[in-house]
């Protein structure tokens, strides 16, 4: 769909300004930026005819160093040269702590919450450290183009979570970079290959890059990409088939196992050069210190084929996980350098039953992708009736009384979305609500993920149940959640922008949603328990307090002491019993027992607001 543009008075529209849009692929080692020109999608190099830039950011008392210069000091000056910070954005330290990570750099003293590096020039962030190299992109796509950017898609894998979004976005603001979309990898390499102009039906994506294995499984549907779901392995990557490769080497050319660092880079060196290079010949010759030798395709696919299948396993489960079968896909876009490998194509292939397609660089394809959606985005193509949307990966709720997961947007609701719930109060005269935002499938909250906590203040005391809290959920574009909350009655808001500070691990989303799977009659059950509970609890509460101020007056000392009793063992219930029918059952006798008690109540409250009054002015007021 088109909007109609009103040009200011007294000056024309120009029909054929073309605004200046790029895709950015924002990688963990390499990262790139593509326009699209006279129509084609293009990479844009740097002065030295360079395309991809090394997501590496070097601080220097004076100033910093980005890309290539970087990397190369990073052996020589570790802790000031960042590399792969992508994998802490939107992270906290108790995150990494948690992973069991061992942070490579040295993190700024006191300072809880979110990763911060120490450096010569300072403490700095991800986010900032990743605006380094966005800068960078950006000043050498306005250097191509001959202008300042009209904005950007950037892509970020398809498991970000919100977290990890936001410091996306955050780090483009700080490079001064307007984002038009935040787009998933997966579904920009569809979109770079057409897939979005063509049929419907199931895509996988297959992303082997240097470092890291990625499997998406995408829908596509009525102009929507949906992902199914994401699986992989975040440590698994073409630098595994190096070492492979490298101890083959070792192993033949005699070298003993406790190798010098220097000989071990050599022969990584050689190894990953041969790799390469047998993606072209059958056959290479190889030389380490004084030993020379041949390496084959055979061979070759001997060492890495257990590399290969681990990938291939994977893709099985991912499949599984989308609940799709290898058969319902129609197309396998291959991703990443390591895609170049004949191997793993034929393999691919092989298990796919289906040749997948390749004919766009590995390498490029997700910033082509990208810049295909930022061209459309950003006005060049009106007419176009592409319109891409992604959906959430996991679901988005609020805690309940109980420790209860009350979802407000389901998982794969498409983006963006509002939703609206309203809540009531727990308590007589309870003036403020404690909203805590989570992600997740599972029921109980400590099974979900953390993003945000606020108090709604100032609610007017009311009777228990009385006052209507709306809270609204709102998803943007780019997966980024608003929530606000708001009394109906008196109009007291509150709100927040969800930024959390912790993130998932990469493979976690998909670990989240099959464990709802495995866990869901389990899950049910304790739900169940959990709502009984918190009825347990009203009951007593309200059956205490009632005998506390109305009992003695109004009942016989058996009729007291019965109710005392069946109070005293309905907590015990409430402590001891796992069985939710039979704590259901339970408060039912209680409720039931105390049925007399409350009538006597009633008509005890009635008699005292009728007395010192005559019938008439009750009648009167009518
Ligand atoms: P990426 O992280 O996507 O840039 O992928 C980098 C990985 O791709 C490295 O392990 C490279 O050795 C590998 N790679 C690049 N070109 C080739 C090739 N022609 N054949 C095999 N692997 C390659």
């Amino acid at each position: 769909m088109v909007l109609l543009q009103i040009s200011e008075p007294g000056r024309s529209p120009d029909p054929h300004h073309h605004r200046r849009a790029v895709g950015i692929d924002l990688g963990t080692t390499n990262s790139l930026v593509a326009t699209v020109r006279s129509g084609s999608p293009v990479t844009l190099a740097n002065d030295r005819g360079e395309h991809l830039l090394p997501s590496v950011v070097r601080y220097l008392s004076g100033g910093v160093e980005v890309g290539k210069t970087a990397l190369e000091h990073a052996v020589d000056d570790p802790l000031n040269t960042l590399i792969s910070v992508k994998r802490y954005m939107g992270r906290g330290v108790e995150d990494i702590a948690r992973l069991g990570k061992q942070l490579p750099y040295e993190l700024a003293a006191g300072k809880p919450g979110m990763v911060r590096f120490r450096t010569v020039s300072g403490d700095v962030s991800p986010v900032q450290v990743s605006a380094e190299i966005l800068r960078t992109l950006a000043e050498r796509a306005e250097a191509s183009l001959g202008g300042s950017l009209d904005g950007a898609v950037i892509t970020v894998p398809a498991y970000f979570d919100d977290a990890q979004r936001q410091a996306t976005k955050d780090a483009a603001m700080l490079a001064g970079i307007k984002v038009l979309r935040l787009l998933s990898e997966p579904t920009a390499a569809a979109v770079a290959y057409g897939l979005d102009q063509g049929d419907e039906g199931v895509i996988a994506v297959y992303d082997l890059g240097g470092g890291t294995f990625d499997i998406s499984v995408l829908r596509f549907s009525r102009g929507i990409f949906e992902v199914l779901a994401t699986g992989g392995d975040s440590a698994l990557g073409g630098d595994d088939l190096d070492r492979c490769i490298a101890e083959w080497i070792a192993d033949q050319a005699g070298l003993s196992t406790d190798l010098a660092p220097a000989l071990q880079r050599n022969l990584l060196r050689v190894a990953c050069r041969a790799k390469e290079q047998l993606s072209e010949s059958d056959e290479v010759a190889l030389s380490v210190e004084d030993w020379s030798g041949r390496l084959d395709r055979e061979i070759l696919y001997s060492l890495v084929d257990p590399l290969i299948d681990k990938t291939l396993r994977a893709c099985r489960r991912t499949l599984r996980d989308a609940g799709v079968e290898t058969a319902d896909v129609v197309n396998v876009v291959l991703v990443g350098g390591s895609t170049r490998m004949p191997r793993i194509r034929q393999q691919v292939a092989a298990m796919f039953a289906r040749e997948p397609l390749a004919s766009i660089d590995p390498d490029r394809v997700v910033a082509i992708g990208a810049a295909r959606q930022a061209d459309v985005l950003v006005g060049n193509k009106p007419g176009d009736e592409m319109l891409l949307l992604d959906v959430i990966p996991l679901s988005l709720g609020l805690e309940t009384m109980g420790g209860l997961m009350e979802k407000i947007i389901h998982r794969n609701t498409t983006i963006p979305v509002s939703k609206a719930q309203e809540f009531t109060t727990f308590r007589d005269g309870q003036t403020a609500m404690a909203i805590h935002v989570l992600q997740g499938e599972r029921e109980l909250i400590s099974n979900c993920r953390s993003l945000a906590r606020f108090e709604l203040r100032g609610i007017p005391p009311m009777t228990a149940g009385v006052a209507k809290v709306r809270v609204s959920f709102q998803v943007d574009a780019d997966g980024l959640l608003n929530v606000s909350a708001r009394e109906v009655n008196s109009g007291v808001e509150t709100g927040i922008q969800v930024k959390p500070s912790y993130g998932l691990d990469d493979g976690e989303i998909s670990r989240m949603l099959q464990d709802s799977f495995a866990h869901a009659r389990e899950d049910m059950k304790l739900r169940a328990l959990k709502e009984q509970q918190v009825e347990a609890d009203r009951l007593i509460e309200d059956l205490a307090a009632a005998l506390t101020r109305d009992g003695e007056r109004l009942l016989s000392e058996a009729e007291y002491h019965c109710l005392e009793v069946a109070l005293s063992e309905l907590r015990k219930y409430r402590q001891d019993c796992e069985d939710y029918r039979e704590l259901q059952r339970h408060i039912e006798s209680v409720a039931n027992a105390s049925e007399t008690f409350a009538a006597l109540r009633m008509d005890d409250a009635v008699s005292r607001a009728l007395s010192g009054h005559r019938l008439e002015e009750f009648e009167g007021r009518q």
